[in-house]
């Protein structure tokens, strides 16, 4: 099964890809995980990242398409995946497109968790995040047992720079002139899905599997 998550930054796709991968046993694959991996470790690839995106802007597709079709094609991600974060753009979309046709196959399902702007900015602002292992929290609708760190790993948990209010805002006007493009595009492809991504978690999830299967 590959699946792929669309929606506006603080939406829900990393809390609802997790639980995909959990149920479905796939890889869950975020850009945004990898390119904070390569922060983290100060990669050369994690230099040019950053500076776009503590700017709120995407990182340019010829740095991300070559890694996600690589990504997608080691051992794990054979009987599918779920990519969270990617495509983010038109030209990103097509080139999955391409990757996916030159081997046979294509997109099952594209899962628009849909959220309203006005609710983004209250969800961000309470986002607290492991940069150890990737799990996300939110301080009023999914707090960590102990305030402040990670339920897996025990580190601290950060607020995320890019999640500060003004750069939020950026993000979400980067969302509807790049990312919203993609409805349009997998609504073509008859894969597209939408849920509604303002209900509590673990209902958005319900209505995930109702689309997926038990
Ligand atoms: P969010 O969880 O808010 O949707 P992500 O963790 O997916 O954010 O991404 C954080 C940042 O990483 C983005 O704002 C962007 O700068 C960069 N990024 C992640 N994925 C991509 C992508 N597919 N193309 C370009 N930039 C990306
Ligand atoms: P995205 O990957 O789309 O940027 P996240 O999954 O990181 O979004 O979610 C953004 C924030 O909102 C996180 O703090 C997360 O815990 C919280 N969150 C996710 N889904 C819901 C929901 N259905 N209701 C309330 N808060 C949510
Ligand atoms: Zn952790």
């Amino acid at each position: 099964m590959k699946i792929i998550m669309l929606g506006a930054p603080g939406a829900g796709k990393g809390t609802q890809a997790k639980k995909i991968a959990e149920k479905y046993g796939i890889p869950h694959i975020s850009t945004g995980d990898i390119f904070r991996a390569n922060i983290k470790n100060g990669t050369e690839l994690g230099k040019k990242a950053k500076t776009y995106m503590d700017q709120g802007l995407l990182v340019p597709d010829e740095l991300t398409c070559d890694l996600v079709v690589d990504r997608i094609g080691q051992p794990d991600a054979a009987k599918g995946y779920v990519l969270d974060g990617f495509p983010r753009t038109i030209p990103q979309a097509e080139c999955l497109t391409d990757a996916l046709n030159r081997l046979g196959s294509s997109i099952d399902y594209a899962i628009d968790v849909d959220v309203p702007d006005e609710a983004i900015v209250t969800r961000m602002s309470g986002r607290r995040a492991c940069l150890k292992c990737g799990a996300t929290y939110h301080i009023v609708y999914a707090a960590p047992v102990k305030e402040g760190i990670c339920d897996k790993c025990g580190e601290s948990l950060v607020l995320r720079d890019d999640d500060k209010p003004e750069t939020v805002q950026k993000r979400l006007t980067v969302y509807h002139e790049q990312t919203q493009p993609l409805i349009d595009y997998y609504t073509k492809q008859g894969v597209l899905k939408t849920v509604d991504g303002t209900k509590d978690l673990n209902d958005v999830f319900a209505e995930i599997v109702s689309i997926l299967g038990e």
